[in-house]
C-alpha cells in the first residue's frame, strides 16, 4: 500500500493529465485541466484539477508556489465562467482525506451547477 503521503503516479487523474487516457478536456491552461466528471451528480459536473503533483488540497495549499495556486483558482472560475453556470451559481466541492470519501489521490475541485443543489449534500447529523 502506498504511503498516504506519497504521490501515486498510477491514480487516475495522474493518467489523464500525462494522456494515458481521454478525459473530454473542455478547459485547459498551464495551471489547470478542465474535465467532465465521469459519473455526474449534477446536470453540470467538472472537475478540474492542478497540473503539479499534488495528493489533496492540503499538500496543494501547503506546496504550491504562489504562481500555481493563483493560476488554478483563477481557472476554477475560469471554467465555471465557460460553463455558463456563473449567473446561476455554483458549487465548489474538495474532498480531502479520507473522511472527506476523497477516491482519487490527485488534488481536485469539483464544480457543480446546473440545477437547485439543495441547501446541503445530505440531511444534517
Ligand atoms: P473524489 O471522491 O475523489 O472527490 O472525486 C473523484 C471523482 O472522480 C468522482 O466524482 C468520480 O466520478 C471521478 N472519476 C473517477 N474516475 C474518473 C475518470 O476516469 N474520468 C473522469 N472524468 N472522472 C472520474
Amino acid at each position: 500500500m502506498k504511503n498516504a503521503l506519497e504521490y501515486d503516479e498510477q491514480n487516475i487523474f495522474a493518467k489523464i493529465l500525462r494522456g494515458d487516457i481521454p478525459c473530454g478536456k473542455i478547459y485547459e491552461d498551464e495551471h489547470a485541466l478542465a474535465f467532465p466528471d465521469i459519473r455526474p451528480q449534477a446536470p453540470v459536473h467538472i472537475l478540474v484539477i492542478p497540473k503539479g503533483k499534488y495528493i489533496s488540497a492540503a499538500d496543494f495549499n501547503a506546496r504550491a508556489p504562489a504562481e500555481a495556486l493563483t493560476g488554478f483558482y483563477r481557472a476554477v472560475s475560469e471554467v465555471a465562467r465557460q460553463a455558463g453556470v456563473e449567473q446561476n451559481g455554483y458549487r465548489l466541492i474538495c474532498n480531502t482525506g479520507p473522511d472527506s470519501h476523497q477516491e482519487v489521490p490527485h488534488f481536485h475541485v469539483h464544480i457543480l451547477a446546473g440545477g437547485k443543489l439543495g441547501r446541503m449534500l445530505g440531511p444534517p447529523l
